[in-house]
């Protein structure tokens, strides 16, 4: 291994950890900021297929399937009642694993950590102090910071990565905005002992559309993740504490009343706002940014973590193949970074786009006008054909395979504008605030 250190990860999430991990296997030295300051309970735990894909490279899945629950696809219910299930197919699909898993994050992220530690990346736990630089450097560790890593004898590193996630520490230090989403929900999230999580099949993870909002029910091992994310209006009246409003939601919405009528709370309660952003620049001379820290679109398809990962493996894929030569030339640097940016931006939009037929209702109308058809036509006739196509080929986008498939997003776009008559307008099934 490469003895000098030249690149400093500011933040041991899910993305600096994958991204220092990736590099260690490449001989790329790395040393990782993090203050650790996880709580004991973090949103993140229902993952894609895609992720176990990353999982492999960095040689831990075995691992990760022993503190952690398989995951067969996701079900959306609607608030009539009706249910739209995606199970990933028998197959694996182009090359991904068919299954994805539900994961206690902070296990997975320690996991995460270790993984990095044995292929030898440096921690160091400590918030790392920034300030906006010199020659060629638009941020810098502090004096006092640099001074603290001996590892780094006192040279800055050639590139610092931002993977602070919501902290956004380096685009708040330069002021760089960011486009915010429509919504203004709020979270709150706990994990429940005897809580019906109604999934068709083990595992699975279920998305309920509520009067006001919408749910998760994720299966962890022996318990259930129980979260409501609800426009901040209609939680004001329902307690002052978070776990007030949460137990409040949970009773005043009956489809989950019903199901959690039964429930013990086991953890404390957390709460998420503000979270869907995406920043106006994710680098500049010296710096660059991954994961949330870049941005974050919303969460009912789960694609966090993967965006996360991934962004770490275009970083580490089309920059340091070649090794860390690439840091001496900061023309071609800037140009491979526009690259994975252009990317990244692509990969948000396609998420925003599948994630809104979710929230304006019109992913149901689809589902129900299909069972209609097919319901008059009978089981052989093209429109079961035709349902069981557009269902493939929207598993193949909820999985992260193909989200950004041109085939399947218009093909999606084709059957909600002309493929749905004679069914509740999709305003019905929309999530209401
Ligand atoms: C309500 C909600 C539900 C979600 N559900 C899911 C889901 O089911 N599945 C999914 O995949 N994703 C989900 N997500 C998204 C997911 O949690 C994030 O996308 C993911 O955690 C991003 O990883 P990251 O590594 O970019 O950032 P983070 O996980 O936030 O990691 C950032 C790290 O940086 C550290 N840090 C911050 N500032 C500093 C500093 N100055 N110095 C040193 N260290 C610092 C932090 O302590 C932390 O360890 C959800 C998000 C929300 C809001």
């Amino acid at each position: 291994m490469n003895s000098k250190i030249e690149v400093a990860i500011v933040g041991g999430g899910p993305a600096g950890c994958t991204l220092a991990a990736l590099l260690a296997q490449r001989g790329i030295r790395t040393v990782v900021f993090d203050d650790d300051k996880r709580p004991d309970l973090l949103v993140g735990e229902s993952l894609l297929p895609t992720v176990v894909g990353l999982m492999r490279r960095l040689g831990i899945e075995e691992r990760v399937a022993a503190f952690s629950q398989h995951k067969p696809g996701v079900g959306f219910l609607a608030r009539d009642g009706s249910r739209l299930d995606f199970l990933f197919p028998q197959r694996a699909i182009k090359g991904m694993p068919n299954y994805a898993y539900n994961i206690p994050r902070p296990e997975y992220d320690n996991l995460l950590r270790t993984r990095a530690e044995e292929l030898g990346v440096t921690f160091v736990k400590r918030r790392a102090e920034l300030e906006t630089g010199g020659e060629g450097r638009e941020v810098q560790l502090t004096a006092a910071c640099l001074a603290s890593v001996p590892e780094l004898g006192g040279t800055h590193p050639k590139l610092l990565v931002d993977s602070t996630g919501r902290a956004r520490v380096f685009s708040k230090l330069l002021g760089i905005g960011a486009a915010r989403g429509k919504r203004n929900d709020v979270a709150y999230f706990a994990h429940f002992e005897d809580f019906d999580s109604e999934a068709q099949r083990e595992g699975q993870v279920v998305i309920t559309t509520l009067q006001h909002g919408w749910s998760w029910r994720i299966p962890l091992p022996e318990r259930l993740s129980v979260g409501v994310v609800v426009d901040k209006s209609a939680v004001k009246d329902r307690g002052e504490t978070a776990e007030e409003r949460l137990e409040a939601t949970i009773d005043a919405e009956p489809a989950l009343a019903a199901a959690g009528k039964g429930r013990r709370r086991v953890t404390p309660v957390m709460t998420y706002t503000n979270y869907q952003l995406i920043s106006e620049r994710g680098h500049g001379p010296g710096w660059v940014s991954m994961g949330d820290a870049f941005g974050f679109v919303d969460p009912m398809l789960s694609p966090g973590l993967f965006m996360a990962m991934h962004s770490a493996e275009l970083l580490d894929d089309r920059v340091f193949a070649g090794g860390a030569g690439i840091l001496d030339q900061p023309v071609r640097l800037a140009k491979a970074f526009d690259r994975i940016f252009t990317e990244l931006r692509d990969w948000h939009e396609a998420w925003g786009e599948v994630i809104e037929y979710f929230y304006d209702g019109r992913m149901y109308a689809l589902h129900a006008a299909g069972e209609q058809l097919c319901e008059k036509y009978g089981e052989r006739a093209l429109p079961r054909l035709m349902q069981k196509h557009l269902t493939s080929q929207i598993t193949r986008l909820l999985s992260g395979v193909a989200t950004r498939s041109r085939y399947g997003r218009n093909l999606l776009r084709f059957a909600v504008t002309h493929l749905v008559w004679d069914v509740a307008p999709a305003e019905d099934y929309a999530i209401r605030a």
